[in-house]
């Protein structure tokens, strides 16, 4: 086997670096290491295999290897395993670990067969060890690649001990105090786990109690942390719809925490599938070993477990979840035209149908024209996923439930938005009709923004979120009352004509509250370096061009626009707009939706406002653009602000692909990906950065602890900063850069 001699640096969270020798093996963690092991073992494996053919077979997966034959062919076989394999590959064999499967038979009785067999012959003495623990035989089932593999029960038992272990891990999340972390790991590390097994265990009915358990644990977890253990109080209809709003997807508002119920489906869909695909390109031979007496492109012959939960699923996705077959290969018959070409399979947003290969398709061997092409290439995981969350039944149900409510009002603030790129009074609209695609019937170019998408994206340097603070977003973004508002009851504003309430509204609106423009002042901070990255100076605040007096906007981009081959500066004023009505002096509209049959007038309308203020000001007497960057404190933003987010990720796509060369042969996929990346990550930021300071404005009143903003960079040159952005779209930097 190989072995390296290598330092590996160790860096802790307070900076300080360790040194851990490494001396042989592979390094954990890198998947070459899995193909090098692999090829320098398994050949080993198959020329001691290759001698006892007639007796028995085998099948490795990495270091894992099965074996199945008669117990008086697989001893002898194991014993000289166990003393070639050593000697070829310094690796030994770990007894301790093997399980003998025995059928038909009882494991006792199998066990007094090995051991006379052992004792009797000299061979056979290096497998002493195996014969001196009973546990090793065992008639119900053993582990194969981690997953269970034998009667109902062990199964069943296997499944339960791993949720208990979720369930476990889940409590030991508990202590953290920084909200969004603990989120994170629930989310990404837990909600996921039981995913592999899913993808391998057909029979559902078994696990599917301890998995709605793990569902329900996962959901309490993120309301006991993000709600002050208020929610234990809840009915259990508000509970359910709690529920929902944390497993929904981003775009209806949700919090994007997939159900085990949904991904089970989508992970055993996706893997059989292609497992089946697989199968068809297998010669006869090879075929009939992994699926014996089945023809794979006849799925009335599919009798195998796996292969009829396969079929199962593929009926509930066309008959519940929206999904259809795509249209039949154009016959060969000559006297029938040729169906129009069906149009690309996941591109028919509006009525939510995915186009799935019909079954028999999955193993055809048949060369596909371009056109089958599409029609046999299966949705990923992730796609699945989406329209089953989507489509699912329950939440249909349960999402035209509370329509009328304050927790109903915040999921439908929290959906998704979407506004054209281009608009006649936008300030952006030369720059957005440039970016509009070329084709000739192109639709014009939408953007999407979803409030909460923010939570889906991992990063280094995410924001930290002391409890408190995590549980106003988390109450608010429910519709719950907001921890630190009940814990400080008959709390009287800075106004002294009204108290805070449970609700946020009357602090998200009276002028007199202080935290408004600290939580401002902060989020200013917060956008200053995202303008940064095309190396543009950038001034905030004080240091901005005036437009009149004493008034200015919040950030100044020196020469971002280019109008009629001249640079142009860029003011632009953040602010953020409360949806509800929070300090009238009609206390019965007090906590009402401003505009409850149109959401994006609340930030449409300070737009407006701090256009009438800046804009003609800016272009008239200094020769600036000046753009309105508004948010509501629900996280929708107005159009021009998602605007200038795309057309900063346009500008850092292209600037990227100048400084790592790559213009010199332009992709446009490449460039659009690039630009897609950079968009997202843009978004994610500023939603985060939305969603904190709302948070702010709420609690800064009462915990006054402002977080202190971060370290100006020292002033370099924006490559650095423009790769660092990059990585975090997991694509590595140039060499050399
Ligand atoms: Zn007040």
């Amino acid at each position: 086997m190989r072995s390296a001699v290598g330092k590996l640096r160790y860096h802790a969270s307070n900076g300080d670096v360790s040194i851990v020798d490494s001396k042989t093996g592979g390094q954990q963690g890198d998947p070459f290491e899995m193909l090098a092991y692999a090829a320098s073992v398994h050949p080993v494996l198959g020329s001691i295999l290759a001698k006892f053919q007639d007796d028995a077979s085998a099948a490795a997966y990495a270091d894992d290897l099965y074996l199945t034959g008669k117990l008086r062919a697989i001893l002898p076989l194991l014993a000289h395993l166990n003393e070639v394999v050593p000697a070829d590959t310094g690796m030994s064999f770990n007894l301790e670990k093997t399980r003998i499967l025995v059928k038909d038979l009882l494991p006792a009785d199998v066990h007094n067969t090995a051991k006379s067999l052992i004792e009797s012959d000299d061979r056979l003495h290096t497998l002493r060890a195996l014969v001196d623990r009973p546990e090793v035989f065992v008639a119900d089932g053993i582990i194969t690649v981690g997953v269970p593999l034998g009667t109902d029960a062990f199964v069943t038992a296997y499944v339960a001990n791993k949720c208990q272990e979720i369930s476990a891990d889940i409590d030991k999340l508990d202590p953290l105090t920084d909200g969004f972390v603990h989120y994170q790991l629930v989310r990404f590390c837990q909600a996921t786990r039981l995913q592999y097994l899913n993808a391998h265990i057909p029979k559902y009915d078994l696990t599917s109690y301890q998995q709605a358990q793990v569902d329900c644990k996962i959901t309490d977890a993120i309301l006991k942390k993000g709600t002050s253990q208020q929610s234990e109080q809840w009915s259990a209809q508000d509970k359910a719809w709690m529920r929902m709003r944390l497993q929904d997807s981003h775009a209806e508002g949700g919090f994007g925490i997939t159900p085990n119920a949904l991904t089970r489906l989508s992970a055993f869909y996706s893997s059989t599938a292609r497992f089946v695909q697989w199968g068809g390109q297998l010669g006869d031979v090879a075929q009939s070993t992994f699926f014996p007496s089945t023809d794979l492109t006849d799925p009335a012959t599919w009798h195998a477990p796996t292969l009829t939960r396969l079929r199962d699923i593929h009926t509930l996705l066309l008959s519940t979840y929206q999904c259809q077959h795509a249209p039949a290969p154009a016959s060969p018959a000559p006297s029938q035209p040729a169906p129009p070409p069906s149009s690309q399979p996941s591109a028919s947003p509006p009525t939510g149908v995915l186009v799935l290969a019909q079954l028999h398709q999955l193993a055809s061997n048949a060369q596909p024209s371009s056109a089958v092409q599409i029609v046999t290439s299966l949705p990923t995981q992730r796609r699945l996923t989406r329209q089953l969350v989507q489509h699912h039944p329950p939440f249909i149900t349960l999402r035209s439930l509370h329509l009328q409510n304050r927790p109903g009002e915040q999921q439908k603030l929290q959906t998704a938005q979407k506004y054209r790129a281009v608009a006649d009074d936008s300030a952006l609209r030369g720059e957005m009709q440039i970016l509009e695609p070329q084709a000739q019937d192109a639709e014009p170019r939408n953007l999407f923004y979803s409030p909460l998408s923010f939570l889906a994206q991992i990063t280094s340097h995410s924001q930290p979120w002391p409890l408190d603070l995590w549980q106003t977003f988390i109450s608010t973004s429910l519709g719950a009352p907001v921890p630190i508002l009940v814990h400080h009851p008959r709390t009287l504003c800075a106004c002294r004509k009204h108290n805070l309430g449970n609700q946020p509204d009357h602090v998200q609106c009276c002028p007199s509250v202080g935290a408004t423009t600290q939580a401002h002042d902060w989020a200013i901070t917060q956008l200053q370096p995202l303008f940064r990255s095309l190396g543009h100076a950038v001034r905030v605040q004080t240091a901005v061009t005036a437009s009149k007096g004493n008034q200015r906007g919040d950030v100044e981009i020196k020469d971002y626009l280019r109008h009629n081959g001249v640079d142009r500066t860029l003011v632009f004023d953040f602010s953020m707009a409360h949806d509800r009505w929070g300090a009238t002096d009609e206390p019965s509209k007090n906590g009402q939706l401003c505009y409850p049959h149109d959401l994006n007038r609340t930030v449409r309308e300070a737009a407006q406002k701090k256009v009438k203020k800046y804009q003609g000001t800016y272009a008239n007497d200094h020769g600036i653009s000046f753009l309105p960057a508004i948010a509501s404190t629900t996280g929708r933003l107005d159009a021009d602000f998602l605007r200038l987010l795309f057309w900063h990720a346009h500008r850092e796509s292209e600037e990227f692909s100048r400084l790592t060369g790559q213009l010199a042969q332009p992709n446009p996929d490449a460039v659009h990906s690039k630009r897609a990346a950079f968009f997202n990550s843009l978004k994610s930021k500023i939603g985060h950065i939305v969603a904190k300071a709302s948070a702010m404005r709420v609690n800064l009143n009462l915990s006054p602890a402002i977080p202190s903003p971060p370290r100006p960079r020292p002033n370099t040159s924006h490559a650095p900063l423009l790769y660092a952005l990059n990585l975090s779209h997991h694509v590595l930097p140039p060499q050399g850069a």
